[in-house]
């Protein structure tokens, strides 16, 4: 899953980045408002975390114009106290936000929630066939026994599997499982599926040449 940090506070954008990459995310950052829009409304993200005080265009600035052409879910992040900003954001089209200052861990569980929420897939369990996928603890199993995967296998794996029974392209596997800083070969895609062929049963996912692949229900 991959998403944009929009915040101004070098530390705090330090501490996020790290702390998301721990856990699996793909992360791009912005440190000021007008460049977060324009990452924002260019990259189809699987989620925002956006500052509201942000040097040149303000957060909720930010929201309302993203709003006018994304879904993304946003989680906002806010001063202690300020009741009036949190209800703006809402109101502004925000989908959760955090005081800060806040647990790292609850902003990961909150992301992930707001990933799940927004591909219509609530549990954290996703099951296909015999395999079954913990999307909190980012855990794999086939008749119920653990199977080890990579980082990026399963960041392939957990899209394809909140996105099944639709066709997903690989330029949005790369869009998703890849931040801006990394440089890749486009054919990765494809040898992260062919590994998970080999880990998960040759016939789990579909490849629809030169179209992308689609997990069946
Ligand atoms: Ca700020």
């Amino acid at each position: 899953m991959r998403v944009l940090v929009v915040e101004d506070e070098v530390d705090l954008v330090r501490a996020l980045k790290q702390a998301l990459e721990e856990e699996g995310f793909s992360v791009d950052v912005a440190t000021d408002g007008a460049t977060g829009l324009l990452n924002a409304q260019s990259i189809a993200y699987d989620a925002l975390v956006l500052d509201l005080m942000l040097p040149g265009l303000d957060g909720l600035s930010l929201l309302a114009r993203l709003r006018q052409s994304r879904k993304t879910p946003v989680l906002i992040l806010t001063a202690r106290d300020a009741v009036a900003d949190r209800v703006k954001g809402l109101d502004a089209g925000a989908d959760d936000y955090l005081t800060k200052p806040f647990a790292l861990d609850e902003l990961v569980a909150r992301l992930r929630a707001l990933v799940r929420r927004s591909a219509d897939r609530p549990s954290p369990l996703l099951r296909f066939a015999d395999v079954e996928l913990n999307t909190a603890a980012r855990t794999v199993t086939r008749a119920g026994v653990a199977v080890d995967l990579t980082a990026k296998e399963y960041a392939v794996l957990e899209l394809l599997a909140l996105r099944r029974g639709s066709l997903v392209s690989r330029t949005e596997i790369y869009e998703h499982v890849y931040d801006e800083e990394e440089l890749t070969v486009s054919n990765v895609v494809d040898v992260y599926v062919s590994n998970l062929r080999r880990k998960l049963g040759k016939d789990f996912v579909e490849t629809r040449r030169g179209q992308g692949y689609i997990l069946h229900e």
